[in-house]
């Protein structure tokens, strides 16, 4: 069984706690492997290797960190086959999903390929007689990244090449549950000409993250997680006096028009819920029917979710594989069990299924849960799980009421023809990102991603713009060069003209 380590300042080092945590291999439900649960003697290596790197690193020229992620982009993209593989072993999501997922964060390198045309700042000739005033803006230092299970490689890279191509050094707490793929990423960094230091992996659990807040080093963190995490991540941080982005969880709703193309919103519908076995925090894990679309929609969903293949990530044959752990497999069953208890309807159940050959392994099928109350347990939890539940409405005002009712606004989606309604959905509801026949709304790397509400505590979305902005701070000067030939006078006043 292999030992997962940290890597900090150019090393893999086994650090100084004699903590370990198991990596389940969530398809056979065996542990694989075993990952060094960091100490804040561990935390503080990495943060110290990280500070003296950033030196350096935050003076190297545009054109070399430019050079460095496109290698870094060329690596990635040579080992997608190779991440997939650690990703699908680890987490459980079928190879051509974890292929999809690494996909998403090479978008997010090469945004940040284009890191001198981000970074341009502004320049006013002449802002006033003599005197030219322009802006840029400079890294910050150290940045963390805290990162959940269910992406262990894109999560990752909405974060680090982004503060890396800003100037800024890095440390990665990834997910213990599947930490393997971010070790992996750094032996790509290291070959494309980044130098040590600059970014670092601490494995761990609390332990590890409470030292990255506290740490007086730590200039900012970026948290992909829970909600009730990523609310204490932002407290604690802000408390610390740390910039902070966290993003939290999510209840997604689909709302389903009567006059939509029902087999093509089912389709999608299932897709969205059942992808990944619904550990995604953009699934659509609630869908909402409107008037007439009820029953006749039921129908085709019911179908399309109980022809999911499911089985072991590594099969190619199937479409879908267990969740991350026996018990997230548990509270997703027990979750299903107390819908039924009050009062909801069990179209189709996933509870107890056996994939033959892995019958060890933590499989959930697909789910279909019909008339939810909005007071029920499944539907007030996140399930993180393949679970869908089907929410009644009787139009779409009432739909935006329910969607804008829940503590959640990370995505929505909406199917119809409708041009009007979908203007009023997109225009009514208080949600982060919003698809329109498109059920998961992942904004493009030259976009920001983030939700409202719960979803998101901290001003700034992730990648994109306002990942430029998040890991840099702005500097406006106002210049001006004296001559001796036109005197200027200093005057005690403000100028009135
Ligand atoms: P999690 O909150 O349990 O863990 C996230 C990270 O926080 C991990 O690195 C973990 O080690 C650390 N952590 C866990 N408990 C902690 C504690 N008590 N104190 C300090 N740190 C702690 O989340 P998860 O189960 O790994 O991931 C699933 C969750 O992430 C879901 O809620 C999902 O919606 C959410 N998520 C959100 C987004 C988004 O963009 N909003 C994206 C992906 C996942």
């Amino acid at each position: 069984m292999a030992t997962i380590e940290h890597w900090i300042g150019g090393e893999f080092t086994a650090g100084t706690s004699q903590r370990r945590g198991p990596v389940f291999n969530p398809a056979t439900g065996e542990q694989q492997h075993e990952v060094v649960l960091g100490a804040p003697e561990d935390v503080d290596a990495a943060v110290a290797a990280a500070k003296a790197a950033f030196g350096s690193w935050s003076q190297a020229s545009l054109s070399k960190r430019t050079k460095i992620l496109f290698a870094f982009r060329e690596l990635v993209n040579a080992h997608v086959k190779e991440l997939a593989e650690i990703i699908s072993d680890e987490h459980g999501k079928v190879l051509s999903d974890a292929a999809g997922e690494v996909q998403r964060g090479l978008e997010v390198i090469e945004f940040a390929c284009g890191i001198p045309q981000l970074l341009k700042g502004s320049y006013s000739d002449q802002a006033s007689t003599g005197v030219d005033v322009f802006s840029f803006r400079e890294p910050l230092g150290v940045c963390a990244g805290i990162t959940p299970f269910n992406f262990p490689a894109m999560v990752p890279m909405w974060m680090h090449p982004v503060a890396i191509a800003c100037g800024n050094t890095f440390v990665l707490k990834p997910s213990e549950r599947d930490p393997g793929a971010s070790n992996y990423v750094a032996g790509l960094w290291r070959r494309a000409g980044l130098p040590d230091g600059v970014f670092n992996v601490v494995h761990g659990d609390k332990t590890a993250v409470d030292a990255l807040l506290q740490h007086p080093d730590v200039a900012a963190v970026s948290f992909v997680g829970s909600t009730p995490i990523a609310r204490y991540i932002h407290q604690q941080a802000t408390a610390g006096g740390k910039r902070v982005q966290a993003l939290g969880g999510a209840k997604n709703h689909a709302v389903v028009l009567p006059d939509a193309d029902l087999d093509f919103a089912a389709a999608q519908l299932s897709a969205a819920a059942f992808g990944s076995a619904g550990e995604r925090c953009m699934a659509i894990s609630a869908a909402v029917a409107v008037g007439k679309a009820g029953d006749a929609l039921m129908s085709v969903l019911s179908r399309k979710a109980a022809d999911v293949v499911v089985g072991a990530g590594r099969d190619p044959r199937s479409e879908m594989g267990p969740v991350i752990t026996s018990a997230a497999k548990e509270r997703i069953e027990s979750l299903i069990g107390t819908g039924e208890q009050q009062g909801a309807r069990v179209l189709v159940d996933g509870r107890g299924i056996k994939v033959p050959g892995h019958e060890n392994g933590f499989f959930v099928g697909p789910t279909v849960i019909d008339r939810v109350g909005t007071g029920m347990d499944v539907y007030t939890e996140e399930i993180f799980g393949p679970v869908l539940s089907v929410v009644r409405a009787d139009d779409v005002d009432t739909a935006i009421e329910v969607i804008n009712g829940n503590p959640y606004g990370n995505g929505t989606a909406i199917f119809t023809n409708d041009g009007e309604a979908a203007r009023r959905f997109q225009r009514g509801v208080r949600v982060g990102m919003i698809g329109i026949n498109v059920p998961i709304p992942v904004p493009m790397a030259y976009y920001s991603f983030g939700g409202w509400k719960d979803s998101l505590f901290g001003e700034h979305h992730i990648h994109g713009p306002e990942g430029i902005a998040f890991y840099t701070r702005g500097k406006v000067v106002t210049s001006r060069w004296p001559h001796v030939s036109t005197p200027i006078e200093a005057s005690l006043h403000f100028p009135t003209s």
